[in-house]
């Protein structure tokens, strides 16, 4: 590995002390979710030894709840509630060690966000409110008694995470999550004692907490606390120009570090549709290091060396953290003092690694399809085991799914010779970053078509449309059809499991691939979202940039349902409404005529007609598995050289871009692999005590 004083970006390597400890270099993975927590602790630490491995100095936990009081089942975060959860971490810790790195962990109650669906304690908060998200519940107000026993379990918390060999422990208030932060909101807090009230008041507890856990730790460990100091809400909410500074210069010098970003979780973690920009929160964070003597961390995307050194030398930050590029490149930082900065993988800002967070399920990423598949499945980001045979392998299609497929069989010792029918790799990448705010999505073929550019063992040919005469005539002995899928114009969906009627003099209907193909849409124009991600919305925007006047209709009860998850949705829809797009929810398409299209109520069934010239259909895709099914009739009948054959990504099922990127790192991974000892993964499971 080159030597940090050598490198441009040497700042970045420099050690820095976070109170009574040192890490090795600023690059800060901050505490994100995954999705595994305490439900899947051997995952969860495989994947926070894999940071530690890659270079971050520093690797925090998610969220940890310190109390049963704080539960916010089903989703599966971090837990301390007592002694009996320290050997996961302890388990984590060592890990992350192992590396030379510190561990550091969230202590978290999370108040009247937390349902405690599973304990069933009556959950609490600064003052009597509705607990978040519909669930019927109320969370009481704590009283005096209530202030003692949280000021002591977060102590107790603190104690045990000292105990589990955690070098940084964190006091929570951000995200509008926490307990902590919602005594700060005067919306929230809204007490007649020394809590509430004035600012100072507001911030008690905070300063309470944050002083009874460096009482606790504070020989040992570095505190840190994690403040969103603007909630980007004007005078609706907490900002950085009033009692965010005012909140930042009352604690100044009590913790250790201070870990900066905005509220809510939408505005921290902003998808890259609509914050574009590198170091995004720069604006609001700022004026922190200019009020405090202690360091600040701050994220922001931070994927490029030079902005993060430009942070640290414009006197920003002082660390560069990262939960979302931490996740598409573990290896950041190792490839940055390494000089080989073209290797890094960066971050699309797609949020998918979000939504698993949100739907419950074990992390993913677009752009990494190892995350998450450490522990149960052994992968490495940067890895791939040697084959013990070589073989020749022919992928017909270099969308994501064949561009990962050939990239990964390459590192394991494979020829590849890849056939892709248009003159460029990127398959629906290349097509969909041209659209409104997704320009950041073709990084995913960036990445692996520069990866491919520099090794020797793959042939790319490019404008090759290959008919299964053509895959015969190679004879090569492994095929991958990595073809593809493309959008279907009858409508069905699952509101239509059949398609809907359409009459025969009815006007045109169009999808988004007649519109990547620059088929001239009429000026008035209905675009019909069954498909509830972010494409019927995507092309709703583009088509009014491009002046038609755009209707958007869905069965759903907001447009693009699914980006709900990747924490999009509402700025989704507020966008459409305030662009003048005419948004129809709750209605499905009941008949395309030849100048009205007539939508009924999902409840009600009763009609409306409106006018239209043309309806843009967005509800599901067919796989292009023409050329797979032909190789397949003549490989079952014994006419082919074939030792193996098999279709990847869309054309095997349409789903995310990182669905497919994952299916073809899960073929290349596997090929040549003994079908009856395919394991699909580890499991963790439970232990039955006697
Ligand atoms: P995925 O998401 O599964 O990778 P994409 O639709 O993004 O799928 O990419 C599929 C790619 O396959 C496209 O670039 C398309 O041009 C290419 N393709 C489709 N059929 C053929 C074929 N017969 N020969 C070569 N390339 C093909
Ligand atoms: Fe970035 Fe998307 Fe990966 Fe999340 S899933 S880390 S947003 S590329």
């Amino acid at each position: 590995m080159a030597n940090a004083k050598d490198n441009p970006f040497a700042v970045l390597f420099e050690p820095m002390a976070i109170g009574p400890v040192t890490a090795r270099n600023r690059f800060f993975q901050v505490p994100h979710c995954t999705g595994l927590g305490h439900a899947n602790p051997q995952a969860e630490v495989a994947l926070r030894a894999t940071k530690a491995e890659g270079g971050w100095g520093v690797v925090c936990t998610q969220e940890v709840e310190i109390h049963p009081s704080s539960d916010i089942s089903p989703y599966p975060e971090g837990r301390l509630w007592d002694d009996a959860d320290i050997p996961a971490h302890r388990a984590m810790t060592d890990a992350v060690h192992e590396h030379n790195s510190l561990a550091g962990i969230e202590l978290v109650h999370n108040g009247q966000h937390a349902a405690n669906l599973a304990t069933r304690i009556p959950p609490i908060a600064p003052t009597h409110r509705p607990v978040d998200l519909y669930h019927p519940l109320q969370a009481r107000a704590m009283d005096k008694h209530d202030i003692k026993q949280f000021r002591q379990w977060h102590v107790n918390a603190a104690k045990r995470s000292r105990q589990a060999g955690y070098d940084i422990v964190y006091v929570y208030a951000g995200h509008n999550m926490a307990m902590l932060m919602h005594f700060l909101l005067p919306r929230y807090n809204d007490r007649s004692d020394e809590y509430g009230g004035n600012v100072v008041n507001r911030a008690r507890l905070l300063k309470e907490t944050l002083s009874d856990v460096r009482d606790a730790v504070g020989g040992d460990c570095g505190v840190a606390l994690r403040l969103a100091v603007d909630e980007l809400m004007g005078d609706g909410g907490l900002q950085a120009n009033d009692e965010g500074s005012e909140i930042v210069s009352l604690l100044a010098d009590i913790p250790d570090l201070w870990d900066v970003n905005i509220s809510g979780w939408d505005n921290d973690s902003a998808t890259a549709r609509f914050e574009p920009d590198e170091g995004y929160q720069e604006q609001y964070t700022a004026f922190v290091k200019k009020l405090v003597s202690k360091p600040v961390v701050g994220v922001g995307r931070f994927t490029s060396p030079t902005g993060m050194v430009s942070q640290i030398n414009r006197g920003v930050l002082d660390f560069i953290g990262a939960a979302r590029p931490s996740i598409a490149d573990p290896f950041l930082p190792n490839k940055i003092l390494a000089g080989e900065l073209e290797s890094i993988r960066e971050c699309i800002g797609c949020n998918i690694c979000v939504s698993s967070d949100n739907v419950i399920a074990p992390i993913r990423c677009t752009q990494n399809p190892t995350m998450g598949e450490e522990w149960r499945r052994g992968w490495h980001p940067e890895v791939s085991p040697k084959s013990e045979k070589p073989e020749q392998v022919l992928i017909v299609g270099a969308g994501p799914s064949g561009l990962e497929c050939a990239l990964q069989l390459l590192r394991r010792g494979h020829n590849v010779l890849l056939a892709e029918a248009e003159l460029d790799v990127g398959g629906r990448l290349l097509h969909e970053s041209q659209l409104p705010g997704l320009a950041s999505y073709r990084r995913v073929r960036d990445y692996r078509q520069q990866q491919l550019s520099v090794l020797q063992e793959v042939d790319v040919l490019l404008d090759n449309r290959l008919s299964a005469n053509d895959v015969l005539e190679t004879e090569i002995e492994h095929v991958i059809i990595a073809t593809g899928a493309h959008w279907r114009h009858d409508g069905l969906g699952r509101q239509h499991p059949q398609g809907i009627r359409i009459n025969d003099s009815a006007m045109p209907v169009f999808t988004a691939d007649d519109i990547y193909a620059g088929k001239k849409l009429p000026e008035n124009v209905l675009v019909y979202d069954d498909d509830h991600y972010y494409l019927a919305g995507v092309l709703a925007e583009s088509l009014h940039q491009s002046g038609h006047t755009v209707t958007l209709v869905t069965p759903a009860n907001c447009i693009s349902a699914w980006t709900d998850h990747t924490l999009e949705q509402h700025k989704i829809q507020a966008r459409l409404l305030n662009l003048g797009v005419n948004i129809v929810t709750a209605h499905e398409l009941h008949l395309i005529g030849e100048k009205t299209v007539t939508h009924a109520c999902v409840y009600s069934q009763k009609l409306t007609q409106v006018e239209s010239d043309g309806v843009v259909m967005v509800t599901s895709r067919t796989p292009d598995d023409s050329l797979f099914a032909e190789l397949q009739n003549t490989h079952s009948s014994g006419e082919t050289h074939f030792k193996t054959l098999q279709r990847i990504g869309d054309c095997l099922a349409p789903s995310t871009v990182a669905a497919a990127v994952y299916s073809g790192h899960l073929a290349a991974r596997e090929l040549g692999a003994d079908d009856t000892k395919k394991l699909l993964f580890k499991r963790e499971s439970v232990q039955f005590m006697m």
